[in-house]
């Protein structure tokens, strides 16, 4: 392993790993405090958003979106897209200047004396960093949840959804009833395609779908030009069909498609935290952490942005409700609270979170 010594340079007051919105948005509050800190991602800044469906819409509105205190404008006063936001953060980085190791995952954090090191693994061999603090902002969104079935990782068979022009004029079975999955069938079917949706519950989740999507899904189903299979699930799949069950122990029957689009979630990794001795409980592995500082029970260990959340079954983090982490971390390192946060910062986010559920 190529290796930059310890105990020389660089060491950095604080290292974040993750550079989406949060991990971007407290880059700026440590830069303008005099941190000295070094920042990584994966892959590109704001990964996440780079493989939503083409054109997808935030459900949040732009104001809770703005990051650092960089107002998101735009021509049309409406919710902005995936594209849109990445473009803005873009444009963040841009004005800051912020130093961002892209392409530069880290594979292993572990404790050093006062502080960590950090192991990286960028396309030129591997790399080890110290700092005396360690942010973690990976997000939860790493993994798509697998169904375990036979045929699973045949190439027709996605748990992404690209574009709904990918399904022109082909047989597409969509699996899942929340909202994703009521989006990407109406999408594909506008966009010419014959979609089936195929779900293990009897009803689609109404609680789960965005309010104008589901009367639009609905009328579709009733008029029979997108297919709905209630209490199914699915058993294996093979290039030709998917072998479906009936939840209520009907018979077994095989259902003709081209493709097939899981949409059954997402989780993060977790390995880092487990590796660095942060604690994880409960059915949603949520990280032990000191809501006051963002301070995990491994001393100099932060976490910000959703993967605070653990495995989120049901979302309760989101970016608008994130921006007060970046104001904490700060605080707890330097004392003061940054000037520069996202628009409503941990002003009355319990309002986003009801209309959000339904995302
Ligand atoms: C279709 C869709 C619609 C959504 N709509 C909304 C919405 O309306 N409002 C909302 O708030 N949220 C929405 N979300 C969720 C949103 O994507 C997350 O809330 C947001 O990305 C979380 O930001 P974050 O900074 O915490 O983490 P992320 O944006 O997930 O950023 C984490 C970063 O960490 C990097 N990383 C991961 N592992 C490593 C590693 N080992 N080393 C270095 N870097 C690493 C990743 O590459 C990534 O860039 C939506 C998600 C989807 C899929």
């Amino acid at each position: 392993m190529s290796e930059v010594p310890t105990g020389a340079s660089p060491n950095y007051d604080v290292a974040i790993v993750g550079a989406g919105p949060i991990g971007i948005e407290l880059a700026v509050c440590l830069q303008q405090a005099g941190v000295r800190y070094i920042h990584f991602d994966a892959q590109q800044i704001g990964y996440t958003m780079t493989w939503w469906p083409r054109n997808t819409n935030f459900f949040s509105t732009t104001e809770r979106l703005a990051i650092a205190g960089v107002p998101i404008q735009n021509n049309h006063q409406q919710r902005i897209t995936g594209e849109d936001y990445l473009a803005y953060l873009r444009g963040v980085v841009e004005q800051f200047d912020l130093a961002i190791n892209s392409y530069e995952p880290v594979t292993q954090i572990a404790r050093d004396g006062e502080g960590f090191v950090l192991e990286t693994a960028p396309l030129a061999g591997a790399r080890r960093y110290r700092a005396r603090r360690v942010v973690v902002a990976l997000g939860d969104m790493q993994w798509p949840n697998k169904i375990g079935v036979p045929g699973e990782d045949l190439p027709h068979v996605s748990h992404y959804f690209r574009d709904p022009h990918d399904y022109f004029r082909r047989r597409l079975l969509i699996v899942g009833g929340k909202n994703s999955a009521a989006e990407a069938a109406l999408r594909c079917w506008r966009a010419g395609a014959e979609v089936t949706i195929s779900y293990r519950r009897p009803r689609l989740d109404s609680q789960r779908i965005k309010h104008w999507l589901l009367p639009d899904l609905e009328a579709q189903i009733e008029a029979g030009v997108i297919g709905f299979l209630p209490s199914t699930v699915v058993q294996e799949i093979t290039p030709t069909h998917v072998l479906m069950a009936p939840t209520d122990g009907g018979a077994p029957f095989a259902h003709p498609t081209d493709f097939v689009l899981l949409n059954t979630g997402f989780h993060g990794d977790q390995s880092l935290l487990r590796m660095a001795g942060v604690e994880l409980v409960g059915e949603n592995r949520v990280p032990v952490f000191d809501p006051a500082t963002m301070e995990t029970n491994v001393p100099g260990l932060y976490l910000a942005g959703t993967v605070a959340a653990g495995v989120q079954q049901r979302y309760t983090l989101f970016i608008e409700n994130c921006h007060e982490h970046a104001g904490k971390i700060t605080q707890a390192l330097t004392g003061r609270w940054p000037a520069r946060l996202g628009g409503v910062a941990s002003r009355n986010y319990e309002l986003a979170f009801e209309q959000i559920q339904a995302n």
